[in-house]
């Protein structure tokens, strides 16, 4: 039997909320699929570093380094800056983890109506680099506080970067049997980071990929084809901010952001993966009990599917659906009343019918 070291981090605000009832299922899950998950909560949220001043212990990500895979709710609290929750606790993880890769499906869900007047089923994943590209370290303030303050802010793009990235969304496509890649710069705005992203991602797709169609837009036509024709896309690939852009896009036309979930993925698998829901903390409904787990849940299933856990992964999805199918069991966001308990209990009663 298999068995895989997970470590959990829930976090801060919905966090624990939603992953309590992702550890329910990926508890049955187990059962029904007969692996093994060793899960090991950590604590490192806004309130630990209120106690300790920094977001996780020093020897922190020397900790996390022998896990299969990382699962993560959500970081963010009013008392602490963002710039301290992204830098020191999301950005390291994705960075010397080398989670080059931010995945996300953006696929219609049944009984959710997708604010775009054409209802056609909306299915493709969006491959967002994320380790380098304008969000960036470096740069600086000059002339601080006076008039001609000026800042800068500099995109960093690497040819090593850009190839890997585009590996990546190229073999996924091959190995889900997808026949299109599209890429979206702005180069002829952004002209040094984002031309050196063309020519290399449209040689790799040429050497390597030659049996796949692909395709080049700007960013800015891009989303107004998100808009207008969603379901003439498979896979689509993007830098850093443009990726993190076109993905709550995505969210936003199928549905919303209590079910997206994305994989920060590391393909060689030398250090964890880490798997999170789209949505942050939510404090504005933190603690009430009504926050939807379905983003969490699918981000848990994603986590199966790079274990290697297919079926399982499958049988999540599965009874997501099926729940939304039969559409008894809402939350609020998307027009129900139901708890985030009670959603957590359909879908585990959903998984358990399913043989
Ligand atoms: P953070 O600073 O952590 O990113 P935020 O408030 O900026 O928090 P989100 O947490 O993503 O951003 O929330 C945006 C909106 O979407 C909020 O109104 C929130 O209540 C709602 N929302 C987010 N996640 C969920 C969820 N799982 N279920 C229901 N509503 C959600
Ligand atoms: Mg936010």
């Amino acid at each position: 039997m298999n068995t895989y070291q997970i470590a959990v981090i829930a976090g801060d605000g919905i966090g624990p909320e939603v992953m309590e009832q992702a550890l329910r299922v990926l508890n049955a899950a187990e059962r029904q699929d007969n692996f093994r998950l060793e899960c090991k909560e950590f604590s490192w949220n806004s309130e630990y570093y209120l106690k300790h001043g920094r977001m996780m212990p020093e020897d922190g990500m020397e900790r996390l380094k022998s896990f299969d895979a990382i699962l993560f709710g959500a970081i963010g609290d009013a008392r602490v800056p963002d710039e301290v929750t992204i830098w020191e606790l999301i950005m390291p993880i994705r960075k010397q983890f080398r989670q080059y890769v931010n995945f996300r499906p953006v696929k219609s869900l049944p009984g959710i109506p997708s604010p775009l007047a054409n209802g056609d089923h909306i299915d493709f994943v969006i491959f967002r680099e994320n380790a380098e590209g304008e969000y960036s370290d470096s740069g600086g303030r000059l002339y601080a506080g006076q008039e001609g303050e000026i800042a800068v802010q500099n995109t960093i793009m690497t040819r090593a970067g850009v190839e890997r990235i585009a590996r990546a969304a190229g073999s996924y496509a091959e190995k889900h049997g997808l026949k299109k890649v599209t890429s979206a710069t702005k180069s002829n705005a952004v002209i040094h980071a984002n031309k050196l992203w063309d020519e290399h991602v449209s040689r790799v797709m040429a050497e390597e990929f030659g049996g796949l169609e692909f395709e080049q837009y700007y960013v800015d036509a891009l989303a107004a084809y998100f808009v207008q024709r969603p379901q003439s896309f498979e896979v689509v690939l993007a830098s850093n901010l443009f990726g993190d852009i076109l993905s709550d896009l995505g969210s936003g036309i199928v549905g919303g952001l209590g079910l997206s979930p994305s994989g920060n993925i590391n393909p060689e698998k030398d250090y964890p993966s880490m798997f999170e829901p789209v949505h942050g903390s939510a404090p504005d409904i933190a603690g009430k009990g009504i926050a939807n787990p379905i983003a969490q849940i699918w981000s848990a299933a994603l986590m199966l599917e790079h274990l290697g856990e297919h079926k399982a992964a499958k049988r999540i999805l599965e009874a997501i659906e099926a729940v939304l199918t039969e559409g008894a069991v809402r939350t609020k966001d998307i027009g129900g009343d139901a708890t985030t308990a009670q959603m957590g209990e359909a879908i585990l009663l959903a998984m358990k019918k399913k043989k």
